[in-house]
């Protein structure tokens, strides 16, 4: 067996509530636009188009709890709260009524996004990337299994920053659910266990500045924290 040039990184896990065992990362997902009243926040026409998705690397991922430092290159850092799904089996082209038989357990999540420089990049029709998928800008709490909690398809999602409350919507207000990403995203990729869906945050979002301490719930999915750095 050949030697690697240097130490490979390491496996990026999550852990999972109640068990001693992780949850090991394979890619993550993210969906853009999925509630109405965030799509009209950004300046778009919440009517029913297709998903729209971008994916961040297993390495931008940090737990709940974490203090990060401000990420370098914005001026306008933003906090999205999301409920995030987490694939224990392999799904491709899934129909909407077996999509949910993938589904490990659910999470709460911060995808934290650079807005200046995703907006900068949306109005020069290129990629995300440089506004999304950054080191610690994929912030996850504990995983709760299914067996737990069961598919949470309502129930309050909310983020407050300093106690000052910014999102609260309900995952009612999903513009596609749970199942329905599931379904058509296994139309594009092969879903493998390890792959996380980040599904989208409600409206309210807005920047964090140096000091500030982010703490949020998703309905049975848990709850998250997070403090940004001085
Ligand atoms: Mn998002």
């Amino acid at each position: 067996m050949s030697k690697y040039l240097f130490e490979p990184p390491p496996p990026v896990s999550v852990e999972i509530a109640g068990l001693n065992v992780r949850f090991p990362i394979n890619r993550i997902f993210c969906v853009g636009r999925n509630y109405a009243a965030h799509v009209r926040e950004m300046g778009f026409d919440p009517d029913r188009e297709e998903p729209c998705y971008f994916t961040k690397s297993a390495r931008c991922l940090a737990p709940s709890g974490s203090e990060i430092p401000y990420p370098p290159g914005t001026e306008n850092y933003h906090h999205e709260i999301e409920l995030v799904v987490a694939i224990g089996r392999a799904g491709f082209e899934l129909p909407v009524d077996a999509a949910l038989s993938v589904v490990y357990g659910y999470a709460c999540g911060l995808d934290m996004t650079r807005r200046d420089l995703q907006v900068a990049s949306r109005e020069n029709k290129g990629p995300w990337d440089i506004g999304k998928d950054f080191e610690n800008s994929a912030i996850i709490g504990q995983i709760r299994t299914v067996e737990e909690i069961g598919h949470p398809a309502s129930g309050r999602i909310q983020l407050s920053v300093n106690d000052e409350l910014r999102q609260d919507s309900d995952l009612e207000n999903l513009i596609w659910s749970v199942p329905e990403i599931i379904a058509h995203l296994s139309r594009f990729y092969r879903l493998e266990p390890g792959d996380l869906i980040y599904t989208g945050t409600p409206d309210g979002v807005g920047p964090v500045r140096r000091g500030d301490h982010i703490t949020g719930s998703v309905a049975s999915a848990g709850e998250i924290t997070l403090t940004i750095g001085r």
